[in-house]
């Protein structure tokens, strides 16, 4: 896994510190027809989100990958012509617009700033932002606590973007390029929470080395509605679309989200899961 290191944070008011993780290696030539035939497709994921996308070893798991297979297939992939390729937030869309990766399945929420450049099909998830703190942390329980606090989120994000617009100017934003490079800031001491989708958090919360650091405060406050990035041009919004619906039918959906959330404190929100699809555009 791809790491970024940074010996010093400095916070200025005006100035947050990017650093973003750069994708490596560019993807093989995949097909943007409708069926396999032993052409490669490209699958645009996260490495380091368990539980949604997470890279260990040659193994990829979690319920983005979960649902990426089992749409590939439905669209004549079988997995070992899954070409997987981390997309980390800040270059989802390059990647799309280029033509790096066919889909993305990578806690992509759908927003219509994205729309401008990228299409989408789906939803297949709906997840809400909130806050990941110190296990024994008692002043922050919504966003309204964070005056003053030094929050770190990801550069590209929804969650960073809700930071800049929403929250009061006096919350320090430090952005990372992933989020798990913010929970080794908040292990640090230097962060006092971070921000992004519940389910993101519960994940990062329940790994063995993180296991009793952290909690989720559990205080959602937004929808974010993960969709499958698509390019402008690709005509296979339909045909994912379909897929997941029979995700959703077949129980495979059900089965995916608890078994990639069961080492989790996480219940995905019953009133919005599973979400059906939106119209193609
Ligand atoms: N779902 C949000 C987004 O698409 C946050 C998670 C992420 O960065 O992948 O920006």
């Amino acid at each position: 896994m791809r790491k970024t290191r940074y010996a010093a944070v400095a916070f200025a008011a005006a100035a947050a510190l990017t650093l973003s993780a750069c994708g490596g290696d560019s993807g093989d030539e995949a097909g943007s027809g409708a069926t396999g035939d032993g052409e490669k497709i490209t699958v645009g994921i996260k490495f380091d989100q368990p539980g949604l996308g997470f890279k260990d070893g040659n193994d990829y798991t979690g319920f983005d990958v979960d649902v990426a297979k089992y749409v590939a297939n439905e669209l004549g992939y079988s997995e070992d012509q899954i070409e997987w390729k981390e997309t980390p937030s800040a270059q989802r869309e390059n990647v799309l617009e280029n033509g790096e990766v066919d889909m993305i399945f990578a806690t992509y929420s759908i927003t219509d700033a994205r729309k401008e450049r990228v299409a989408f099909a789906g939803p297949y998830f709906v997840a809400g932002q909130d806050l990941l703190v110190n296990a024994d942390n008692t002043d922050i329980t919504g966003p309204e606590d964070l005056n003053g606090k030094n929050l770190c989120s990801v550069t590209g994000s929804t969650s960073a973007q809700k930071v800049k617009d929403t929250l009061a100017s006096d919350v320090n934003l430090l952005e990372q390029g992933g989020y798990a490079n913010c929970v080794t800031a908040m292990q640090g001491g230097q962060i006092d929470a971070v921000t992004t989708d519940d389910i993101i958090l519960a994940g990062l919360a329940s790994t063995d080395a993180n296991a009793g650091k952290f909690k989720v405060v559990g205080n959602p406050f937004s929808e974010e509605k993960y969709g499958v990035g698509i390019s402008k041009d690709s005509t296979q919004c339909e045909a994912i679309n379909t897929a997941i619906r029979k995700m959703v039918e077949d129980g495979s959906w059900a089965e995916a989200i608890k078994t990639n959330t069961e080492g989790a404190d996480y219940q995905f929100d019953e009133s919005v899961n599973p979400p059906e699809p939106e119209a193609c555009a």
